[in-house]
């Protein structure tokens, strides 16, 4: 397989942009190999500048549920741009993207758009820290919640991959306000809540965390993180932003049974357009501005274009309930297949399933929090990304990225990725 535009491309890029890329974990860093630049993609299919074709496991790292350039996505959406892209002004189009995110999470009784799950999170904790009137707030060490500086402290996603968990430019008066605790581990929690008595504003956390692979919420923790965050007078945010229409139509909080104080979104909402959101119940949502005191606003948000995007796709997520059948179908057989060739091959590895979301660790440690995700061989993951390259398949170019999947992958896409996981993991034994 040649990659010979893709290089050129990337030194280019070098020139121009920190790294060639707009987002860290773009650059394969972590695989030790220049990025493949994409062209276009379709379905369960994208291309790269050479034209070499991958089915593809990333998806935008979660956005296109349905997968590239479904016709779904671009319903109407000629119409909408020829009438105007931005106004600085509500249109109805974020009345009815409301009144679907909603519908979908009881949790929430109002919701606000914002640009980015990064957006979303920050506007969440200032939310948190402006009703409850205190400063601190809880989050899970491999936990990622996008890169604003209070929640860039012991970080999941490309700052595992970088080696920078907690960011140079993060002033330690920002960062002594954010607690970590283990994920997994109920008592973490009751000591920090213990040594900070009526101190902690929110806990914001990843029901399903898949930033750090995947990793999921044994059975009792995330009731108990509920019964001791009520107890404590303290906020729950469920970060959804990856979970969010994703596990299920109403996310992880609808298949965990458990109802949050806020709940933040991204990803899915907006249909690939840059989208967030966060909700929750009504008097906490009436302190946000203008009704009340906490600040929180932005040009772009509820742009109607990404509005109508965001819509066409929940409209179809919510009249196609096998989607979530099929990505966890899809996931299962992934398992299974992997599992399988991981024993026959002997390979140090497992992979980790929970719904329609995976991933595959280099290690034989059982996978439940932050310290054993970090037992796995990151350099075999390189090798074996390379491996399933050059086979066709685009994983996640990270050991600590989970493994997405679309509804437009196909029983013989996922066949034919088994069968490379096979040769790849015999290439490495
Ligand atoms: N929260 C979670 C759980 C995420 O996975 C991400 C991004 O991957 C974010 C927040 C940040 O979202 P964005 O990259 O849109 O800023």
């Amino acid at each position: 397989m040649k990659h010979t535009k893709s290089t050129a491309l990337f030194e280019e890029a070098n020139r121009v942009i920190p790294g060639g890329v707009n987002s860290p974990v773009r650059a394969f860093q972590s695989v030790g190999m220049p990025p493949v630049f994409i062209d276009h993609g379709k379905g369960s299919k994208i291309y790269d500048a050479d034209g070499n074709e991958y089915t593809d496991y990333i998806c935008s790292w979660g956005p296109l549920i349905l997968g590239h350039a479904a016709d779904t996505y671009y319903d109407g959406i000629d119409e909408a741009l020829r009438k105007g892209n931005t106004y600085g002004a509500p249109t109805e189009i974020e009345i009815r993207v409301a009144e679907m995110i909603i519908d979908a999470y009881p949790s929430m009784d109002m919701v606000r758009m914002v640009n980015s799950g990064t957006e979303a999170t920050m506007s969440a904790i200032r939310l948190a820290r402006g009703y409850t009137g205190r400063e601190k707030f809880i989050k899970f060490e491999g936990c990622y919640h996008g890169h604003s500086d209070s929640l860039l402290v012991k970080s999941g996603s490309g700052t595992l991959t970088y080696g920078v968990p907690t960011s140079p430019g993060v002033t330690a008066g920002t960062a002594k306000d954010t607690l970590v605790a283990t994920y997994n581990d109920l008592d973490s929690v009751k000591k920090l809540f213990d040594e900070n008595k009526g101190e902690i504003a929110c806990v914001i956390v990843e029901p399903v965390a898949g930033n750090m692979g995947v990793v999921p919420p044994d059975s009792t923790f995330m009731k108990g993180l509920r019964k001791l965050t009520e107890e404590e007078g303290t906020l729950l945010i469920f970060d959804e932003v990856i979970t969010g229409f994703r596990l299920a139509f109403g996310g992880a909080q609808e298949v965990l049974g458990i109802k949050p104080d806020l709940t933040t979104l991204g990803k899915i909402i907006g249909g690939g357009m840059p989208v967030g959101a966060f909700g929750g119940r009504r008097d906490i949502m009436e302190k946000l501005s203008p009704l009340g005191p906490v600040y929180q606003a932005g040009t772009l948000s509820g742009n109607p274009i990404a509005m109508k995007m965001g819509l066409n796709t929940l409209t179809y997520l919510k009249e196609h309930p096998e989607v979530y059948t099929h990505l966890e179908d899809c996931a299962r057989q992934l398992e299974a297949g992997f599992n399988k060739n991981i024993k026959e091959t002997g390979v140090k590895a497992k992979m980790v399933r929970f719904g329609g979301m995976s991933a595959l660790f280099f290690t034989d440690q059982e996978i439940c929090d932050f310290n054993s995700v970090m037992t796995s061989d990151t350099k075999t993951y390189a090798k074996y990304f390379a491996e399933m390259l050059n086979r066709g398949n685009l994983m996640p170019p990270a050991q600590f990225e989970g493994i997405f999947v679309s509804a437009a992958h196909t029983k013989a896409d996922i066949e034919k990725t088994i069968a490379d996981n096979l040769a790849a993991l015999k290439a490495l034994a």
